[in-house]
């Protein structure tokens, strides 16, 4: 229960951020003073990375799940606190699709039995991201390494493979930023979180 508390806090504060963020597409925003919004603009054209350089238009990648119902687990502690999340995990009953959250290239399909399970890694077609998909209960019929994913293109089926508690069956979902001489096991992690509830489906 303390868990699930700490949660609906920590994911309440993180909309709060984006709502900061994002709050001038907001009807409801208060008007900022111009300075404010001068400020910002010059903040935006020097830093553009963390936001405009991210993946978007993100398809969430459970079959049936809405933004709204997604929790960010990614700062959530791990193995005695030593090491983060870097990852989110999408709570689902076992068997529940899992498609491709972005288009992309099918680089590994590598099996952990201690880590990540039955686990997928998608690099997408400018190179930049890995798309990490983790304790699938199986893949879907016929992905192979090579090839080539569209947005919402089936992956496998939500499992408890690996280390998951098999009484929380989820999708571990990752994002990593890749350099170009990255190997598909490496990169560093960014927040799906936001990306995800933050570009809620259109329609
Ligand atoms: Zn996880």
């Amino acid at each position: 229960m303390t868990h699930l508390v700490t949660a609906a806090v920590t994911a309440g504060v993180v909309s709060i951020y984006w709502y900061g963020v994002y709050g001038g597409n907001s009807a409801t925003a208060p008007v900022e003073p111009l300075a404010e919004r001068a400020e910002k603009a010059a903040a935006t054209a020097e830093a553009p990375s963390e936001i405009i350089l991210g993946p978007t238009g993100l398809a969430i990648p459970v079959s049936g799940l809405e933004a709204s119902q997604l929790i960010d687990t990614y700062t959530q502690a791990r193995a005695g606190g030593a090491r983060v999340h870097d990852a989110i995990d999408i709570m689902a009953p076992a068997g529940t699709p899992v498609m491709a959250a972005a288009p992309g290239t099918v680089e590994k399909l590598f099996f952990s039995q201690g880590g990540g399970g039955i686990t997928a890694y998608v690099r997408s077609d400018d190179g930049r991201w890995i798309y990490y998909y983790a304790h699938l209960q199986d893949y879907a019929p016929g992905l192979k390494e090579g090839q080539k994913l569209g947005r919402g293109a089936p992956i496998g089926r939500v499992g408890s493979t690996g280390n998951a508690n098999p009484a929380g069956p989820h999708l571990h979902f990752a994002i990593h930023r890749m350099r170009p001489e990255d190997d598909w096991h490496e990169g560093t992690a960014i927040n799906p979180y936001p990306l995800l509830a933050g570009n809620r489906p259109a329609g």
